[in-house]
């Protein structure tokens, strides 16, 4: 205890004598667990002392230049930073452009994080006790995996020229923030670097770059960390590979650190590998440096959002609720905390809520004045194709912690009851959605029960009431192919299913998307060379997979490709195949239907040119209680020289009666 007391003083010591400025620093980082929430958290067991529970503030100046007001848990105004601290955030990060600014001086938005705005949310981050972490982009604007654009003033400079202007740019920065008594804990070297920094691709540029930059962190702060940031952990062997490369050109860093969105990034098991993986076989010290969740589906800021009620392309393991975002936090909290060398868990962009309630006009006039949208139309000359037609305000406004009013969320709390958990009665939080498909010519039945995610994030089934009329249902019958939306109440809380009608297809692994031909089966009379299930998702009519064949030979193409289907519903059915290919010579390829093994109808297909699909139908296929159908392709080429070649996908066995 004592020791420790010792080492503190000489700590302070040397910041006071090291920095131009002294911050008086009120710690108000508390040190117990905080009583009352009514938020649910499981405790994450063994969670480390020092581990960084972090909060992205970059866009907070440009909102409350917009006029945006936070408040504490009181209901009093009160410095944002200090109401994140009290709530258990113990870092603070920010983005530094170099240049975010026309030639006229109007911001391109997205906070007009430069370097002065940094300084300044550096200086009220140390004043309530938290660590700044440095995220240089090194460009004028956003980097991310998709660009990686270089700032214009460095444009037309030589690789060793840009590393030194690297390199006396963070020196530079790190120096007036030391002088200001800043408190830097971590410096990042590029954000979201996968595939480029700074304009640079080949990796021996970017090694250059990245060292440039790193000596200056280890000059300017040698106690803090050095971080390499990327994103897309889900894409296998990718950060890997990455860190081969960097260990390769001897690239000096302290911290491989992954954006993870759980609904675009992976499973959380998955993340767990992949950070483990670095950990063990690099010896870094690994972090999620970006993560968010909705805790609404709805938009506050006129501005679309990245996820929303609407989308459909995400996963969505939580519901969008405040307990849903707290558990978001919570378990990627919990994964990390449990991975080798895992140091902590960066929230992104917890306070970028809406700059005004009336009108997106109102809005747009503060993105444009102050930079508080995530583009202004001046980006448009440094970012054309992206800021400069897409511009306008939050997309993540819902993924805040603060509602649109600037108070703070119950889920804030999550950052300091994960140390001690607050496993209270679970309660019922929402009603996850119901998914459904029908046949158009089978029976519509909607589930007398749906599941309630409680706010435990386990799920029990409740009794729902749907609100539908047997007109609907007639309705839905007679419209066809269609998706609809049918809201319900279950337990108090809404309901929602989306009932897709469909025809259904009575085919399996009926587009080869499982990977493998199974169940289908094959009967190659001619011994082609290739046969076989192919990942090329531009060779596929649908998805990444189908059946691929080729042969050398001339003759040597001549297959069946077939599935057989027991156990169907008496009625009339059809059978559908897609088929493209080339050098087929002579050619009798034909789409067939067997049933009990009697050939019931066949339709002609061919062969023309690559991407030309043919698509062809055996109609009428009519099917008995207990008779077996056979569906398949038959392709005999005689081959023009070099022998045929071909793609077969999406298999559909459908109902016609
Ligand atoms: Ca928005």
């Amino acid at each position: 205890m004592k020791k420790r007391w010792i080492a503190m003083l000489l700590v302070t010591a040397l910041l006071t004598a090291c920095a131009g400025t002294k911050i008086d620093v009120e710690n108000v980082i508390p040190t117990e667990k905080i009583e009352g929430s009514s938020l649910y958290v499981k405790k994450v067991e063994d969670l480390p002392d020092g581990f960084i529970m972090g909060m992205d503030a970059s866009s907070v100046i440009a909102e409350e230049q917009s006029g945006v007001k936070y408040y504490n848990f009181a209901g009093e105004e009160q410095d944002v930073f200090k109401t994140l601290a009290e709530n258990g955030i113990t870092h603070i990060r920010v983005r530094v452009w170099n240049h975010p600014y026309d030639a006229n001086g109007n911001g391109y938005g997205g906070g007009n994080n430069d370097f002065e705005k940094a300084i300044e949310i550096g200086k009220r981050a140390t004043k309530y006790g938290m660590q700044l972490i440095v995220d240089f982009h090194y460009s004028d604007f956003w980097a991310d995996p998709g660009k990686q654009m270089v700032p214009l003033a460095w444009k037309d400079m030589s690789i060793s020229e840009k590393s030194d202007a690297l390199y006396a740019f963070t020196r530079d920065s790190l120096n007036a923030m030391k002088q200001e008594g800043i408190a830097v804990g971590m410096v990042q070297l590029g954000n979201e670097t996968n595939t480029e920094l700074c304009g640079e691709s080949h990796f021996e540029n970017i090694a250059k770059l990245m060292n440039a930059g790193g000596k200056a962190v280890r000059e300017v702060y040698p106690n803090a960390l050095i971080a390499v940031h990327l994103a897309n952990p889900e894409r296998s062997g990718a950060y890997d590979g990455f860190a081969q490369r960097l260990e390769a050109f001897d690239v000096d860093y302290d911290v491989l650190a992954s954006s993870y969105y759980p609904y675009w990034h992976g499973t959380l098991e998955n993340l767990s590998n992949v950070l483990n993986g670095i950990a063990e076989k690099y010896g870094k010290k690994v972090m999620v440096m970006e993560t968010s969740y909705a805790y609404t589906g709805v938009d506050t800021d006129f501005s679309g959002n990245t996820i929303s009620d609407e989308t459909s392309t995400i996963v969505k393991d939580y519901p969008f609720t405040v307990q849903g975002q707290a558990n978001n936090v919570r378990n990627v909290i919990d994964t990390v905390a449990h991975v080798k060398n895992g140091i902590g868990v960066v929230y992104w962009e917890g306070t970028w809520i809406t700059v005004g309630t009336s009108s997106w006009e109102e809005n747009h006039e503060k993105w444009e004045k102050y930079g508080s949208g995530w583009a202004s139309s001046y980006a448009s000359v440094y970012d054309p194709d992206d800021a400069g037609r897409y511009y306008g305000g939050s997309a993540v406004d819902n993924q805040a912690m603060f509602d649109p009013e600037g108070k703070p969320l119950e889920s804030l709390r999550v950052w300091n009851l994960v140390r001690y958990g607050n496993e209270i009665d679970p309660v019922a939080d929402a009603i996850a959605d119901t998914v459904l498909a029908f046949d158009l010519k089978g029976t519509i039945t909607l589930p007398e029960t749906v599941n309630a995610v409680l706010s435990s994030n386990e799920q029990k089934a409740v009794p729902v009431e749907w609100n539908v009329t047997e007109a609907d249902i007639e309705a839905m019958y007679q419209g066809g192919v269609k998706t609809y939306e049918i809201t319900g109440t279950a337990d108090g809380l809404p309901a929602r299913a989306i009932v897709s009608m469909i025809n259904f297809n009575y085919l399996q692994n009926f587009g080869f998307e499982d990977g493998t031909l199974d169940p289908w089966q094959t009967e190659d009379r001619g011994g082609a060379d290739q046969l076989y299930v192919e990942e090329k998702v531009t060779d596929s009519l649908n998805g990444v997979f189908h059946a691929h064949f080729w042969s050398a030979k001339q003759d040597s193409v001549d297959f069946s490709l077939f599935q057989e289907v027991k156990d169907l519903p008496a009625g009339k059915y059809s059978f559908t195949i897609s088929i493209m290919g080339g050098d087929a010579g002579d050619a009798q390829i034909f789409c067939y239907a067997l049933v009990d093994g009697v050939e019931v109808g066949r339709t002609p297909m061919k062969i023309t040119s690559y991407g030309e699909w043919d698509t062809e139908t055996v109609h009428g296929i009519e099917v008995q209680a207990g008779q077996t159908v056979t569906v398949g392709i038959s392709v005999k080429c005689a081959g023009a020289g070099s022998g045929a070649w071909g793609k077969i996908d999406d298999g559909l066995l459908n109902s016609e009666s």
